[in-house]
């Protein structure tokens, strides 16, 4: 007899529609699976993945509830940070756009990227890593898996390691949104402006309060405290910022399937996560 309440959910997870190997149908029967409530989709630039989530939830009349969601990568002060859109209206013009202007972009960049990658000794070209991950929205990631794939490198990590890295010989870089037009456009959208990983950026305690300070006067709501390989007194630290700040707690995995292997659906690294349902509540989202 099944009488447990399951009560947990992940707010940041990738799809096949940016660089998760899951794909959005895989991704709610996961979720099913681990008896999660919910779990927000959260691919890169990208509102595809929510929508076929959305659409396979319902025909298999799931349980698990999909929140609408999207990471940005956005620039403050020359940093690349991600902004997490939550709850967002993922039929509306403006993302979008921003998906297409965007998409446009990294195509471009593939393009050199892909010159790059033969010109170091592993011919490839953009066509080929397009037709290797239909409907994925592709980066590095998929760059560096095609490199483990034909033999030039012996993991995702040397790919990265030894030529994708911000300061490796394959690197291109891309422009990005700014963080206070990230947050606008979120909001535009209806989403709830959420700084993902916060420890991730490696900011000394004042300089990560005035990235905060700074996107709370464009509309930052919420802070993802809850995150895979996140000490307690990791977790602990972000959550006191948060109120601080009047800013909602947020958790996620940052699930990528076989991408980051180390990390689980819904748990994280270690079995470190428990993100209750009520986060949810508490950001106005149910
Ligand atoms: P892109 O948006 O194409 O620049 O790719 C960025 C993505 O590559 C990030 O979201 C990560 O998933 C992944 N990534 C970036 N740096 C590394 C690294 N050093 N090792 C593994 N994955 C990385
Ligand atoms: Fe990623
Ligand atoms: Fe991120
Ligand atoms: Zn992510």
């Amino acid at each position: 007899m099944d009488t447990i309440i399951h009560n947990f959910i992940d707010l940041h997870v990738h799809s096949t529609c940016s660089d998760g190997t899951c794909t959005p149908e895989d991704l709610v029967s996961l979720a099913e699976e681990k008896h999660l409530r919910a779990i927000a989709i959260t691919d890169h630039d990208c509102v595809s993945g929510v929508k076929r989530a959305l659409s396979a939830a319902e025909s298999a009349g799931s349980s698990v509830e999909i929140i609408p969601g999207i990471e940005i990568s956005a620039d403050w002060q020359g940093m690349e940070i991600h902004i997490l859109g939550l709850d967002i209206d993922p039929w509306h013009s403006a993302i979008l756009s921003y998906q297409e202007e965007f998409l446009k972009e990294r195509e471009e960049r593939n393009k050199l990227m892909a010159e790059r990658i033969t010109a170091a000794g592993c011919p490839v070209t953009a066509e080929e890593v397009q037709e290797r991950f239909p409907g994925a929205i592709l980066g590095r990631p998929h760059y560096a898996r095609i490199m483990m794939e034909k033999g030039f490198v012996t993991s995702l990590d040397a790919a990265f390691k030894q030529y994708l890295g911000d300061r490796g010989p394959c690197y291109v870089s891309r422009r990005r949104i700014s963080a206070s037009d990230a947050c606008s456009l979120l909001l535009a959208c209806k989403g709830k402006p959420v700084l993902a990983h916060p420890f991730q950026y490696r900011l000394s305690k004042e300089r990560l309060e005035s990235l905060v300070d700074y996107l709370k006067g464009f509309g930052l709501q919420g802070m993802e405290c809850l995150y895979s390989g996140y000490s307690p007194s990791d977790m602990t630290k972000l959550q006191d910022m948060a109120k601080r700040h009047g800013l909602f707690i947020s958790g996620g995995s940052d699930f990528h399937g076989d991408n980051k292997p180390s990390i689980t659906l819904g748990s994280g690294i270690r079995g470190e996560l428990q993100i209750p349902y009520s986060l949810l509540t508490d950001a106005g989202i149910r």
